[in-house]
């Protein structure tokens, strides 16, 4: 089975979008860029674009490559303190010259969309309600949405990033799964990825996941984001693997349009929550 994210992703928009008209909300997102790169503009559009489509109001705001810490740290601040921004998103990454530890402790934890604020990292950790990762959380609605079981099965995670393999890690195992995790100083990956009942690869390495590292029946989830010959691809050998596993996503078409529609969500619960503040 292809475990088709993109289409998972517009339906997930689309009711979103009812959800959005049917409460009368009008949720705002604030997306900060810093510098030129041109993947991190791409991928900012992107999430604008998908704001337009469910009816988030975006604000884009884009600073110089050469602008200091104090001075992004002073329009955070405004952000947080404007009534009308719900969800603030600072793409990443920064410039070498920021200090982005810093910038993303600065987010107000309540308009932290993106999930990277210590504050829900410590929610997500203790199992309390919070923002969660974006692509973590579109790696969980794939598996729940695809009726996949998690509790009891052992869920291998190749990657242990802040921003991805350490939170897909403990959404596993709320879920009840058994959770290895994986990172580059493993020795011998093929004798925890070939016990995977769900396999997360989240390494960035182009073709890591080969056909023998895959338990017959498994579930693939590929994360990866691998440019290779100008091509699109994850970190699964795709053409061996999908002969392999019991269900697999593709890259391109798989976690990455499951992470905006993850922001897009995050965004209009963080209008919610501030729709309560107010009750
Ligand atoms: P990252 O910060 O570079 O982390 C990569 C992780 O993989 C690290 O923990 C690293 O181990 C581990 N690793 C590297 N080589 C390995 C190897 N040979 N064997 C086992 N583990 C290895 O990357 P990330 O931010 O987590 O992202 C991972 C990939 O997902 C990238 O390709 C990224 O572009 C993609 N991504 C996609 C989306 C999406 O929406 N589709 C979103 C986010 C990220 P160490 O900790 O030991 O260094």
């Amino acid at each position: 089975m292809i475990l088709d994210g993109k289409g998972l992703s517009a339906r997930r928009l689309e009711l979103l979008k009812e959800e959005i008209q049917g409460e009368k909300l009008s949720p705002t997102l604030a997306t900060i860029i810093v510098g030129d790169d041109p993947a991190s503009q791409m991928y900012v559009r992107m999430k604008h674009r998908a704001c337009e489509q469910v009816g988030i109001h975006s604000v884009n705001i884009a600073l110089p490559g050469d602008i200091t810490t104090r001075k992004i740290l002073d329009r955070i601040k405004q952000l947080n303190e404007d009534p009308d921004i719900d969800g603030i998103l600072v793409q990443l990454p920064l410039p070498v010259s920021i200090d982005t530890d810093t910038v993303i402790a600065s987010i107000h934890p309540d308009k932290d969309v993106d999930g990277f604020h210590p504050v829900n990292m410590g929610r997500l950790m203790t199992g309390l309600s919070g923002f969660c990762p974006c692509t973590p959380k579109g790696i969980i609605t794939i598996l729940t949405e695809n009726k996949i079981p998690i509790s009891g099965k052992h869920a291998v995670v190749v990657g242990r990033s802040v921003d991805v393999g350490r939170p897909v890690a403990m959404l596993l195992l709320l879920a009840d799964a058994t959770v290895t995790i994986c990172h580059s100083k493993t020795i011998n990956l093929i004798e925890f990825t070939k016990n995977a009942d769900i396999l997360v690869s989240a390494a960035g390495r182009a073709g890591i996941i080969r056909g023998d590292m895959v338990k017959p029946g498994a579930v693939v989830i590929d994360v990866g984001t691998n440019h290779v010959n100008g091509k699109l691809c994850g970190d699964v050998e795709f053409s061996e693997v999908e002969k392999i596993a019991g269900a697999i996503t593709p890259v391109p078409g798989g976690v990455g349009p499951m992470t905006i529609a993850s922001l897009m969500e995050n965004t209009v619960m963080a209008a919610r929550n501030r729709c309560t503040h107010f009750i």
